[in-house]
């Protein structure tokens, strides 16, 4: 992994509006995972497509998970399969390459696909998994627009499969904490959020900054979290944004990859956010909800761990468990015990950050405020 974290008002008349007409309505009560009773036991037989540096990071992770497990390989790396394989004992039936990974579809032995490749590979092979008719796994961002990722909600719907989305943080203990004082009222009325999200980015030639891959810079990597979380910490949903870009290594950072973007969002009742998503500085993983009668502030609020922070009641300090090792059990409640958790993980809920990536860098191109709704 290279060096990353180591790290309303309504709308004003003039706005650009963005159209969208698929994004569902936040009606489902919340219910909190870990009030609901466990159904069954059953374990969730996992393959993971992608075998690089956060897709190591989710099968160590599984070896600690009660409900999944790690039981199959899709890798375009001959090299790596033998390697995985002896190391986790996955049988040579249940390892596949890019090319014949479709007839997973003929393979009782796994239930889902975490699929954990480059963000522009993930529409494609997420379709094709669900057309397999196994559960869908996909890490964020889940697509690198909201239309691809509007495909791939349908194409799950349609295959009849689950497609859940990698928002680990989505089942952190701290955070699930400020988010129940939130609901309870301990801030009273939420006026403002601010996340810092970023880290300086390494090597010129990866991916991330191919934006044929990548889909964009820093905002679909690392922005994404202060987009996801203004969401879950304020509970509201933005009807406008604005933007700003700053490119201060245009050979780096080329068309098609943003370094730096400031950008701000508004809310139904009038809470407004103010967020900074980077490639290019380093400690940047904040934050800050503040209401009428009280504080929450997170550093770091998003990092593997252990997240750190406080709020005006006193210190956060719900014990650290691998993210990932949490996200997986609870995928597998959600799977097979139909569990709803307390931040939806859903496509659903990633299409909701894809819609507002793509109005971020709307705002940016035309330097207007853009309407969501
Ligand atoms: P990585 O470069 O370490 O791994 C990517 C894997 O995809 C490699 O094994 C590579 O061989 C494979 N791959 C398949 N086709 C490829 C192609 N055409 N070009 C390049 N690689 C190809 O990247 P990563 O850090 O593991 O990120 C993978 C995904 O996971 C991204 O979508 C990223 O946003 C996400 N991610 C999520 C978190 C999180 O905390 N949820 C953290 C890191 C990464």
């Amino acid at each position: 992994m290279n060096s990353r974290r180591i790290f309303l008002q309504k709308a004003s008349a003039s706005a650009v509006a963005i159209s969208i007409p698929y994004l569902p309505s936040f009606s489902k009560p919340f219910s909190r995972i870990e009030e609901q009773p466990t159904q069954s036991d059953k374990v969730l037989r996992v393959a993971i497509m992608g075998l690089g540096s956060y897709g190591s990071r989710v099968a160590q992770a599984m070896e600690d998970s009660k409900r999944a497990k790690l039981v199959g390989l899709i890798s375009g790396t001959p090299s790596k399969v033998e390697v995985w394989k002896e190391k986790y004992s996955i049988p040579d039936k249940n390892c596949y390459n890019y090319e014949n990974f479709d007839a997973i579809k003929d393979n009782p032995d796994i239930d889902a696909v975490y699929v954990i490749t480059p963000n522009a590979l993930h529409k494609e092979q997420s379709i094709r998994v669900a057309q397999a008719g196994k559960h869908v796994i996909c890490e964020k961002p889940m697509a690198i627009n909201a239309a691809e990722a509007k495909e791939m909600v349908d194409a799950c719907d349609r295959a009849g499969v689950k497609l859940l989305i990698g928002y680990r943080m989505h089942f952190e203990a701290n955070t699930l904490k400020v988010v129940k004082m939130r609901k309870a009222g301990e801030f009273g009325t939420i006026k403002f959020f601010q996340g810092l999200s970023g880290f300086m980015i390494g090597d010129p030639t990866q991916w991330r900054l191919n934006p044929a891959l990548s889909g964009g810079g820093a905002m679909m990597d690392i922005g994404i979290y202060s987009i996801n979380g203004a969401r879950y910490m304020t509970g509201e949903e933005p009807i406008w944004v604005t933007a700003q870009e700053v490119k201060t290594d245009p050979v780096k950072f080329k068309e098609g990859i943003d370094e730096t973007i400031t950008f701000q969002m508004g809310f139904p009742s009038g809470v407004i956010a103010s967020c900074l998503s980077t490639y290019s500085m380093n400690n940047l993983d904040k934050f800050f909800l503040n209401g009428t009668k009280g504080f929450a502030e997170m550093q770091p609020s998003t990092g593997y761990g252990p997240i750190k922070g406080r709020t005006n009641h006193g210190p956060l300090d719900e014990p650290h468990i691998m993210h990932q090792t949490v996200q997986m059990d609870q995928m597998a409640r959600i799977i097979f015990d139909g569990v709803e958790p307390e931040i939806p993980v859903d496509g659903r809920e990633g299409l909701k950050d894809m819609v507002i990536i793509d109005a971020i860098f709307k705002a940016v191109k035309t330097g207007e405020k853009v309407s969501l709704g």
